[in-house]
């Protein structure tokens, strides 16, 4: 009967975590109570951590964070991959993208290498795929190392959900591909930025600040690899514009459609935002889940708020 919400738990080996569903709306959330033990909570002292190393620095990585099932993490150049240890999806993933705490730029090389890294630990999950980036604790980022979290559900987040059902819609209807349809109308536009093979665009109606996306002409997270030199080039150039434009918080997203369904029409694409930087050594509760899924993750499980009345 009550058909109104979707409640689907996920056990984890850091507590549960659950995906709801507003059936009237389709819009969708994550609750993840586990992740209030991520420490977030007290007020920050400084961004810069003093001297002490973090546990994705190198002194503590290789001791510190999860292993696979496999009692392995995955290294490529200098990125580490492991499990996420407070996950909110299936398949969850962090990638550490430099040995440097806090560079003064990540390089494409870095980049690539991260993706590389990403890739690795996704491919072959069958589910819907996503490789993301927070950068800067007011993007979001709950540690100020540089990395990336690759996430992989059984169901798409919402805004893919949707650029995926609309794409394969607009497939069926007109017999091309939105992709294809897209690349041709920005192409030598004025919000086209560079690149050619991979072209990557101001998107005509961002998400968020100086949006940029870049269009992939594959589907899914197992056919990204040949792609990731071009994509990791583009990303830092990005960056750079960011840096220029005086912006160094952002978020990333690419979104990849899943491996285990019939290729409907859809093409994976990067996205990138910056982030308006008022207060840089605080936190934001918004991060790539909420600005690029449209999907937020909150701590806390509706059933408990009224414990805060007493
Ligand atoms: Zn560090």
């Amino acid at each position: 009967m009550d058909e109104l919400f979707q409640i689907e738990e996920y056990q984890t080996d850091n507590g549960v975590f659950q995906y709801r569903r507003d059936l009237l709306t389709g819009l969708q959330c994550r609750i993840a109570p586990g992740r209030t033990h991520r420490g977030i909570d007290p007020p920050r002292a400084s961004v810069s951590d003093g001297d002490l190393p973090c546990v994705f620095c190198p002194e503590r990585i290789f001791t510190e964070t999860p292993v696979f099932s496999d009692g392995t993490r995955i290294t490529i150049g200098e990125s580490v991959t492991f499990p996420n240890l407070y996950p909110f999806g299936r398949s969850h993933v962090v990638t550490v993208i430099t040995a440097s705490h806090n560079p003064p730029e990540v390089l494409a090389g870095q980049i690539e290498d991260a993706l590389y890294g990403q890739i690795a630990a996704l491919s072959g999950d069958g589910g819907y795929a996503s490789c993301n980036w927070n950068s800067l604790p007011s993007a979001g980022a709950s540690m100020l190392h540089p990395h990336m979290q690759g996430i992989a559900d059984a169901l798409p987040t919402v805004h893919a959900g949707i650029a995926i059902e609309r794409s394969e819609n607009f497939f069926s209807k007109t017999g091309r591909m939105c992709r294809d349809c897209l690349v041709e109308q920005e192409m030598g536009g004025p919000r086209h930025l560079f690149g050619e093979e991979l072209p990557f665009f101001a998107h005509a109606v961002p998400l968020g600040e100086k949006e940029v996306r870049a269009y992939l002409p594959v589907r899914t997270v197992d056919e990204l690899e040949p792609w990731c030199g071009l994509l990791a080039e583009g990303i830092g150039r990005v960056l750079s514009l960011y840096r220029r434009a005086g912006h160094y918080a952002f978020n990333m997203a690419l979104f990849c459609d899943a491996a285990n369904r019939p290729d409907g029409g859809f093409r994976a694409f990067c996205s990138l935002i910056a982030r308006i930087n008022p207060g840089p050594a605080a936190m934001s509760d918004s991060a790539f889940m909420e600005r690029m899924h449209l999907e937020p993750v909150v701590l806390t499980l509706p059933e408990d708020v009224g414990n805060f009345l007493q």
